[in-house]
């Protein structure tokens, strides 16, 4: 278990001093895949070098199951890291790259062997052992610079951004690798992105990160469904914002009269936030234009724009403001609604979310 505890950094160099992070508390827990979340400059890699212990944090803790880490150099921690930049040595080969590090701890030459051979089991390079790195695909690399940090075993493996070098395709495939890497080996990973998807898909837990601080903590479906603030709803997936009145909050749920005049039932916000004029976040999916229980907000029908798995109707709401609904396709159905049309948007009861700010 990692603890960070009120940890700042703060950057003085030639120019004005600069806060990359702000009092920073989160604990990381053993065994899970937890994901820094933000956009470029939020302080992730910042975060993710102080655990390393290549940066040394301005005030603030960072323990590992109770051991002080900041006084540690990054050598002694039981932390390893896989950099965006694989930063293998292309002159060796698969094999020679992954005993590297064992080799370095002085390991015996016959559990060195033993275990080479476990990481290239571990990440489907065995065939592969004997050729260089150098003559390897961009995924293969990859798979070896994982192999290369995983082979000392590894309390915590520190992972900043280490698909973003890969197409598409190949890092859709190596999403789904290094969740399996990490249920396998148990190693709890921290994995640095700025792709909500990735984030989503992959974490056990994910901390959203903005201007150096944590603005939210949860599981990939509580901060789906449920983000606590503009900032994370707006960052995570596709959010409409209406302005609308908190009547009342009765534990976690709350009503709130929305511009048409109907009340909805939500879901109320985190604590300190009293009736009144409040934001209400609803996802795209949580609306249709069926007709069924909730709460109706009338418009017009302003765009329909077809994806394949889903279409997407654009309503210019009554009384202003436009909302973005989405809904699956179903085979050969037909396309019933246009341009100019009146509509109903109906909230799916229940989940829409009150932000905090
Ligand atoms: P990205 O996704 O672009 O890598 P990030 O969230 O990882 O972004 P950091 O690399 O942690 O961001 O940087 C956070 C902020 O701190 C940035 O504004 C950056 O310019 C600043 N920063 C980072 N290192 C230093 C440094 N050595 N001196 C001064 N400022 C720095």
């Amino acid at each position: 278990m990692i603890e960070i505890n009120e940890v700042s950094k703060i950057f003085t160099g030639r120019g004005a001093p600069f806060t990359a992070l702000d009092n920073v508390s989160v604990t990381i827990r053993e065994n899970e895949f937890f994901t820094l979340l933000g956009p470029s400059g939020c302080g992730k890699t910042t975060l993710l070098r102080v655990i390393a212990g290549f940066i040394d944090p301005t005030k603030g803790t960072v323990t590992l199951d109770g051991q002080d880490l900041v006084s540690l150099p990054p050598y002694k921690r039981p932390v390893n890291t896989v950099f965006q930049s694989y930063a293998l040595f292309p002159h060796m080969t698969v094999a020679q790259n992954i005993a590297f590090g064992l080799e370095m701890l002085d390991k015996p030459r016959a559990e060195v062997k033993k275990t080479v051979d476990e990481m290239l089991a571990l990440v489907r390079m065995t065939e592969m052992a004997d050729r260089k790195t150098s003559e390897i695909s961009g995924g293969q690399q990859q798979r070896v610079a994982l192999a290369r940090a995983l082979a000392p075993r590894p309390k915590v493996l520190l992972l900043d951004e280490p698909l973003s070098a890969l197409d598409f395709k190949l890092r859709k495939d190596m999403q789904l690798e290094l969740k399996r890497l990490q249920s396998e080996t148990g190693i709890t990973f921290v994995f640095v992105t700025h792709d909500q998807e990735e984030a989503l898909t992959m974490s056990d837990r994910i901390a959203v990160m903005n201007a150096g601080k944590i603005r939210q903590i949860g599981g990939p479906r509580d901060i789906y469904d449920h983000p606590a603030e503009r900032f994370v709803a707006d960052f995570i997936g596709d959010t409409n914002f209406l302005d609308v009145e908190l009547l009342s909050i009765a534990g976690e749920q709350a009503t709130v009269r929305l511009p048409s005049g109907a009340e909805a039932q939500v879901r109320a916000p985190g604590e300190g936030v009293a009736p009144g004029p409040v934001t209400l976040a609803v996802r795209p999916e949580h609306a249709s234009l069926s007709g069924g229980a909730g709460a109706v907000l009338p418009g017009t029908l302003a765009n329909v724009v077809y994806f394949g798995t889903d279409t997407h109707y654009h309503v210019d709401l009554d009384g202003g403001g436009r909302f973005v609904l989405r809904q699956q396709n179903q085979p050969d159905q037909a396309q019933t609604r246009t341009v100019g049309d009146r509509v109903e948007v109906t909230l799916a009861p229940g989940v829409g979310q009150v932000l905090r700010d």
